[in-house]
């Protein structure tokens, strides 16, 4: 196994990281899934202006918040759950673009990092030219 320069201690402390960061945007998404209803419970004795909104946009605009948070959510942790099964095939640390290691402060920085940082930039130009979001 060619470890890019990573160490089983190494490893095992971005396995850590990761795991802890799956569990916090689990969390994340446990709390805007079911915040809403149990929140409302806690504040029973304010007045309801939420359920009494005469203007559906701002509904509608909290709606696509909670969207928008869950979908970047849920691509971190797809994004987390591919570095722990590349922390498992020993191919974690290398560049799923051109197979060079990841620069180790990068991944300090991002653990769930599968790109260098020049791949990184052009995969997310070519997001931004594709016009994907407006
Ligand atoms: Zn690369």
């Amino acid at each position: 196994m060619s470890s890019p320069g990573l160490d089983a201690a190494a490893l095992e402390q971005f396995r850590h990281q990761l795991l802890a960061m799956k569990r916090a945007a689990a969390d994340a998404v446990d709390a805007r899934l079911h915040g809403h209803g149990e929140h409302r419970h806690d504040e029973a004795g304010l007045p309801r202006h939420a359920d009494e909104t005469d203007d559906d946009a701002a509904a509608e605009t909290q709606r696509q918040a909670d969207v928008t948070h869950l979908a970047r959510t849920a691509t971190a942790l797809r994004d987390i759950e591919s570095a722990l099964a590349r922390i498992e095939n020993g191919e974690y640390g290398l560049c799923i673009d051109c197979d060079e290691p990841i620069d180790l402060r990068r991944l300090q920085a991002h653990p769930a990092a599968l790109r260098c940082a020049r791949c990184q930039q052009l995969f997310e130009t070519q997001l931004s030219r594709a016009g994907v979001r407006g």
